[in-house]
């Protein structure tokens, strides 16, 4: 053991974010501890979608995007809302959003993107080839539909993006895409396809076998709520939880969308918001599509998992605690009728959770500016659960003292969020 992984570690949440980088650091040698208030796997990691989104290079934030928000607010259908009373709170968010929206910066955020999801396959397939379970992710590929062609026709900007990072992208007419998926509905225009995209079979189920895996690794799983931190001039020296204080050498916060206070306390106030989203569970669906479907008219995403079908869909910006609007989401959400022929709606089960989002659609992966003993590794807002795994692996190498195999500059938590610390993109 070398004397830097000598050191105790806390791993602060146990999503997939603070699952696989609690193992990735146990596999390093640390002695770690991963401290979750609930069950590992039951926050924004249990609900979502189930794509490893290999081809997410675009942000949230489109070009054109800001003007449009307000519109979309209020529209009684539309899955992006804010909830009233939050919207104060979220003013700055949005005004930091809307200057992602810039053609420049959608470009440099897109390499920055680009840059992580490029590792982010193989960073995934490694951990679970490890752990033995490679079974939980499944080269499925994925399916954008369109309705409506003029849409289409806007959306080929993504395409853009992507495949000029090498994505691969096949734009399809409605046929070709029902030869490929006979579920699909006649609705369907075209779309594309996007065969390098994967699917976990059951989200919640991976992130536990990992946080097992480290456990059964000789790491340490303690059920506590942290609640703040002992501070010392060079860092924390202690966690309080409710559980007692724990005395400790290095700390990552990786809680999803409860991180900003931890990070503010500890160095670094981050824009941080909580984007919820919602899902369905369908047992019986009539029909099962074999392939992940995406609707880019309507922003369902149509998930076929191990346990039946999923459903999801919103994007609220809401408090993490907020009351849900299920029946606003199940509106939205049943129209997924429209794209797949014969679905029945037998509601199963119903979720609400937050996606911990940045502005800009970066993550945030780095030591604290404060301090050397905290990491940060939160703010993956829609695609945590494809970088969960690499962005363990960066943290665990920082931890040990060694330089990233990839270039995390764009990723640091006192970034400039007017963008001048991305460097112009070569694609734009
Ligand atoms: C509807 C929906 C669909 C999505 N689809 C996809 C997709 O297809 N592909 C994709 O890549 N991503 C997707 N995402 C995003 C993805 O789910 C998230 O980015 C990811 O789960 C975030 O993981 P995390 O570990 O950072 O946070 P979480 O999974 O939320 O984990 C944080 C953990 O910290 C714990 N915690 C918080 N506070 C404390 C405390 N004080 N003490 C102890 N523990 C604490 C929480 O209990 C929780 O378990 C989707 C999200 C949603 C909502």
């Amino acid at each position: 053991m070398s004397e830097s992984t000598s050191r105790r570690v806390h791993v602060i949440g146990a999503g997939i974010v603070g699952s696989c980088t609690a193992w990735w650091m146990r596999r390093a040698g640390f002695d770690v501890t991963l401290i979750e208030k609930n069950v590992p796997g039951e926050g924004a990691s249990l609900g979502n979608a189930g794509s490893i989104g290999l081809g997410s290079v675009p942000p949230l934030g489109m070009p054109g995007m800001a003007w449009k928000a307000a519109g979309m607010f209020l529209d009684p259908m539309h899955p992006l809302t804010a909830r009233l009373s939050h919207l104060p709170k979220s003013i700055p968010w949005f005004i930091r959003f809307a200057m992602a929206t810039k053609r420049s910066r959608v470009e440099s955020i897109s390499d920055a993107r680009a840059n992580l999801l490029a590792h982010a396959g193989d960073a995934l397939a490694d951990l679970l080839h490890q752990i033995g379970h490679s079974e939980m992710v499944e080269p499925r590929g994925l399916i954008h539909t369109y309705e409506n062609k003029d849409k289409l026709a806007k959306g080929m900007y993504a395409v853009e993006l992507r495949r000029k990072r090498g994505i691969r992208v096949e734009v399809k007419t409605g046929d070709e895409l029902r030869e490929m998926e006979p579920a699909l509905s006649d609705n369907v225009v075209g779309g594309m396809w996007y065969p390098d995209v994967q699917d976990c079979i059951n989200p919640m189920r991976m992130t536990k076998l990992i946080s097992e895996a480290f456990v059964a690794a000789g790491g340490k799983l303690m059920t506590a709520e942290v609640k703040g931190f002992n501070l010392g001039a060079e860092g924390p020296t202690g966690i309080i939880t409710d559980q007692g204080t724990l005395p400790c050498d290095l700390v990552v916060i990786a809680a999803g969308a409860w991180s900003r206070k931890f990070a503010s306390e500890l160095g670094c106030d981050v824009p941080l918001a909580s984007e919820r989203g919602y899902h369905i569970m369908i047992t019986d669906p009539g029909t099962l599509p074999k392939i992940h479907l995406s609707s880019n008219d309507r922003f369902i995403a149509i998930s076929p998992m191990e346990h039946g079908l999923r459903m999801s869909s919103m994007s609220e910006f809401a408090a993490i605690d907020a009351k849900p609007n299920h029946e606003r989401a199940f509106r939205i959400i049943k129209e997924a009728t429209n794209i797949v022929r014969g679905l029945k709606l037998d509601v199963a089960s119903r979720w609400v959770g937050s996606r911990p989002s940045m502005p800009d659609s970066l993550p945030v992966i780095g030591f604290s500016p404060a301090f050397r003993n905290v990491l940060f590794g939160f703010g993956h807002g829609h695609i945590g659960l494809t970088l969960g795994a690499v962005t363990g692996r960066i943290l665990s190498q920082l931890a040990a003292g060694a330089t990233p195999n990839i270039d995390i500059s764009a990723y640091r938590p006192d970034r400039d969020f007017t963008g001048g610390h991305l460097p112009p993109s070569p694609h734009a």
